[in-house]
């Protein structure tokens, strides 16, 4: 087997933590890491990781065949195209670019180069995106015509650069580009139509601190997604309605339920007070017509995805993540401004 020699480009967060990933693959050998800032490189070198002088020192390592670009967002590209052009694979953090444009530039020079170049979308190995997608794929509540996908934090925006416009911050570049491209590839062949979004400023001017964002599919699925940062009371990260049941999935634990109808037309209430008056349409409904059942849990497997990563290289597959998801998902974050900004439905334009 062959081992492919990656380095790591940026040593923070999720740097360190492909470094980590990295070093615990067969198929992959940790070769080192680069990053602009000294003390960053000398983490890297107490975590016992051999640090590089420079990028074009990265560049000029013939044994290293793939790039993990883990910097702040908007030097990504810069940094895929250079690598690409010296002949090196790249995986670029999320977002893969700042703008469509950006990343049609990098989308060239991959073809001209025949290099891989792709984007690390890991939370579509989430288990509780795992566990949503399958209730839809097995039809598990009947026809579903809306799911809430929500995450939701009470620190604001976070202190670093992600304050930074410049620097490609605010939580639609964010925690957007991962509950987004769920809600795509959750609907990979059904075409977006339109595109209703609205973002916060609630703890910080530059960037946006979260948005409200509703997605209307081709079957009639609306699709709704909140990223926020100032809720003290959170909602469930997961709600999905259909015609025969609700399902709900309160948090990263997993915990939650089906809520299935067995009578549907049994419908007759009793009427039950409502604030000052009564109400029969609101009443709850009775246990002899809906049961509980629990979730149907998915277990992800991340790992697919660099195991992914080495049969491109290796075997000539083709990437998990592709070039026109990554296109639509950049395509879709730009209806996404352009909404907020002008205040109404964006008509998506799949072909564009
Ligand atoms: P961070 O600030 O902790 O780390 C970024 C590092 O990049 C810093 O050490 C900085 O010095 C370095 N850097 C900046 N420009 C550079 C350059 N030109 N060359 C070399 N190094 C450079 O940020 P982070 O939280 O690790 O985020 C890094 C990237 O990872 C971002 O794109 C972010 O969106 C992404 N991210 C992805 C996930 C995920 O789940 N996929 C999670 C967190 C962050």
């Amino acid at each position: 087997m062959n081992v492919i020699r990656v380095v790591v480009v940026g040593y923070g967060g999720m740097g360190s933590w492909h470094c980590d990933r990295i070093r615990s693959m067969e198929k992959f050998e940790l070769a080192g890491v680069w990053d602009i800032n000294p003390a960053k490189l000398k983490n890297a070198r107490e975590d016992g990781i051999f640090t590089y002088g420079s990028f074009e020192e990265v560049l000029a390592d013939e044994s290293v065949r793939l790039l993990v670009i883990a910097t702040w967002n908007d030097v990504h590209k810069p940094l895929c195209i250079e690598a690409m052009r010296h002949g090196k694979n790249v995986i670029s953090e999320k977002p893969v670019s700042m703008s469509l444009s950006d990343l049609d530039e990098t989308i060239a020079v991959a073809k001209e180069t025949g290099r891989l170049f792709t984007v690390h979308q890991n939370r579509r190995w989430d288990d509780d995106y795992l566990t949503m997608k399958n209730i839809r794929d097995k039809n598990l509540l009947g026809k579903v015509f809306r799911i809430e996908s929500r995450v939701q934090g009470s620190r604001g925006i976070p202190g670093d650069w992600r304050r930074e416009k410049g620097h490609g911050g605010g939580m639609v570049l964010d925690w957007g580009v991962h509950l987004l491209d769920q809600a795509l590839t959750m609907n990979d062949q059904n075409l977006l139509e339109s595109v209703f979004a609205h973002v916060t400023h609630v703890t910080n001017d530059e960037c946006d601190d979260g948005f409200y964002c509703e997605l209307l599919f081709k079957d009639g699925l609306r699709y709704y997604v909140e990223v926020t940062t100032n809720n003290f009371i959170t909602l469930p990260r997961w709600y999905i309605l259909g015609e025969n049941g609700s399902a709900v999935i309160e948090d990263w634990d997993l915990s939650g339920k089906m809520t299935l109808v067995h009578n549907w037309d049994k419908i007759d209430s009793v009427p039950v007070k409502a604030g000052t008056g009564i109400t029969k349409t609101m009443a709850p409904r009775t246990d002899e017509t809906i049961h509980d059942e629990p979730l149907e849990l998915v277990r992800g497997k991340w790992e697919q995805y660099y195991d992914n990563i080495y049969d491109v290289l290796e075997h000539g597959a083709q990437q998990t993540v592709t070039w026109r998801q990554m296109r639509r998902c950049l395509k879709l974050i730009e209806a996404v401004f352009a909404s907020a900004e002008s205040g109404s439905v964006i008509r998506f334009d799949e072909d564009a």
